[in-house]
């Protein structure tokens, strides 16, 4: 990694009350790259993901994008980060209004918000005619395949999902696991991923954190996991979920 990384947090604290959700993070996350966040239920993923994208204020750190402080930035002035919704649909608009909604957001003109969506469906493996379709007529991974496309929209530079998964049967996950990796492959963004499957976070990611208790318990390359837990919350986390 070089000296100053795409996405820097350093020190980075979240208290509610006297709790303690986020201990002193530091984090490096390079351009492009696939990361994962696991860690049991309470560790503090989605906190830690409500302040990356400014849903939230930290207690004291910061948070560096290109290193520019982004912690002291307003969420709707980030563009740069956007967060993955498969419920967020507008069920009763079709599928290019989905797709265009963030675009038109943006005040883009409709032809090229028509050309764009149209070139969303294609990066997302669906069919053209989908265009005119109902979001009330897709199937379950179509509708996440639109919520992806919506999501890229916002051409983010940094996507974060917080497990976007964990509700489906196992036969769509794995195939939307299978699909998600192969966007970020296309698409060479970089994707924050949570889950609470370790068995997932291996399958996706480039590298993979631990959290527990609002600390980063150890960090390694996805191919590496297994080969060093640094302590035994570690090695039972993985005992536990395979
Ligand atoms: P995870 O996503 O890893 O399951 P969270 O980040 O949602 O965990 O929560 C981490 C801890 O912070 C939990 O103990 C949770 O109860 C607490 N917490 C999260 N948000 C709030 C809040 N707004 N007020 C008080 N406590 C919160
Ligand atoms: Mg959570």
């Amino acid at each position: 990694m070089d000296s100053s990384p795409f996405l820097r947090l350093r020190g980075v604290v979240k208290t509610f009350g006297s709790f303690t959700a986020l201990d002193s993070i530091d984090l490096d996350i390079a351009e492009g790259e696939f990361f994962t966040i696991v860690g049991p239920s309470g560790s503090g993923k989605s906190t830690l993901i409500r302040l990356l994208v400014g849903m939230d204020d930290l207690t004291s750190g910061e948070i560096r994008l290109r290193d520019q402080r982004i912690d002291d930035t307003p969420a709707n002035t980030r563009p740069t980060c956007m967060v993955f919704q498969s419920l967020a649909l507008f069920p009763h608009m079709t599928v290019g209004q989905n797709i265009e909604f963030p675009l038109k957001l943006r005040k883009e003109p409709p032809d090229g918000r028509k050309a764009k969506a149209l070139d969303l469906l294609d990066l997302l493996r669906l069919p053209q005619s989908y265009y005119d379709k109902r979001i009330s007529q897709c199937s379950g991974g179509e509708k996440q395949r639109v919520a992806l496309a919506r999501a890229l929209a916002f051409d983010p530079e940094i996507l974060f999902f917080d497990e976007p998964l964990s509700a489906l049967d196992y036969r769509l996950r794995k195939t939307l696991e299978k699909e998600l990796k192969d966007l970020h492959a296309r698409t060479g963004k970089t994707f924050v991923y949570i889950t609470h499957s370790l068995e997932e976070a291996m399958v996706m990611s480039d590298r993979i954190a631990i959290m527990k208790e609002g600390r980063i318990e150890q960090i390694s390359e996805a191919d590496e996991i297994y080969g060093a837990p640094v302590s035994r919350f570690v090695a039972e986390f993985m005992g536990e979920v395979n």
